[in-house]
């Protein structure tokens, strides 16, 4: 199993919850904001030590919320991680994945094998932002419909994260994946943010479509009189007042 590392205590890869969290390598999309792309590209990459990992996790478990998966894709190598993962089960810690909803498949052998405790997508406008040409995009757009479904259907919390681009309206698509989720889930707006912050995959994408303006308060708006629970990556707002810049739609 092909991993960059483990962190044992984190309190920003789950929304209010303290995780152990580990990130594993291989992605099947390019998205172009992606700011773990070199993950996502099996760089930095070695063989998973899983008894020091499950040594460490053991140690940790009375601090952490949940064993927290998230990459690349970790469902690119779901052979493996459902092994690792029956494993912490017997620990007794909740597991939480952050998937693309785009391998779907695997996700319902780790649902059906009660793997999984709760899950962190995000909502991406295609063909934009999954880096892909448009037939793939909407292809892989179609997948993660029904892996919000499959998600709903086993009842799983969810955490949907949706990354926030200058210039481009996702609203049609948001309203989509909306409608297909049925089990309890709050949402995350993720501005999409450039260096120095993070190290985005392409940096002239970035230079375009990073720093959301008007977007981020207006889908706020919006989803909130949807009734829908928001919230907004905490680290934008720490930044834009640590640098001054302004957030958007703020007076
Ligand atoms: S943002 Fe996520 S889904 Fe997109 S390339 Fe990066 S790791 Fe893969």
């Amino acid at each position: 199993m092909l991993t960059s590392g483990w962190k044992s205590v984190s309190m920003v890869d789950v929304h209010g919850r303290v995780t152990f969290t580990l990130w594993l390598c291989g992605c099947n999309l390019k998205c172009p904001f992606c700011h773990n792309w070199r993950i996502a590209e099996g760089l930095d990459c070695f063989p998973l030590d899983r008894e020091a990992l499950l040594d460490e996790l053991e140690a940790s478990a009375f601090l952490v919320d949940y064993f927290h998966v998230t990459g690349g894709e970790p469902l690119m190598q779901w052979r493996e991680l459902s092994s690792l993962l029956a494993e912490v089960k017997l620990l007794d810690i909740p597991m939480s994945l952050n998937t693309n909803l785009t391998l779907v498949g695997p996700l319902e052998k780790l649902l059906k094998a009660g793997l999984v405790d709760h899950v962190a997508t995000d909502l991406k406008a295609p063909p934009e932002l999954y880096g892909l040409p448009e037939k793939p995009a909407k292809k892989l757009w179609r997948l993660f419909l029904r892996g919000l479904e499959v998600v709903s259907d086993y009842g799983i919390p969810l955490e949907l994260r949706i990354p926030v681009a200058r210039g481009l309206n996702a609203w049609p698509y948001i309203e989509m994946g909306l409608g297909r989720i049925e089990s309890d889930f709050y949402v995350v707006l993720n501005p999409l943010v450039g260096k120095p912050l993070t190290n985005p995959r392409d940096e002239e994408w970035c230079s375009e479509h990073c720093w959301p303006e008007g977007e981020v308060e207006e889908l706020r708006k919006k989803l909130e009189e949807l009734g829908v629970q928001v919230h907004v990556n905490q680290f934008f707002e720490l930044h834009s007042r640590h640098t001054g810049r302004k957030i958007p739609g703020r007076a």
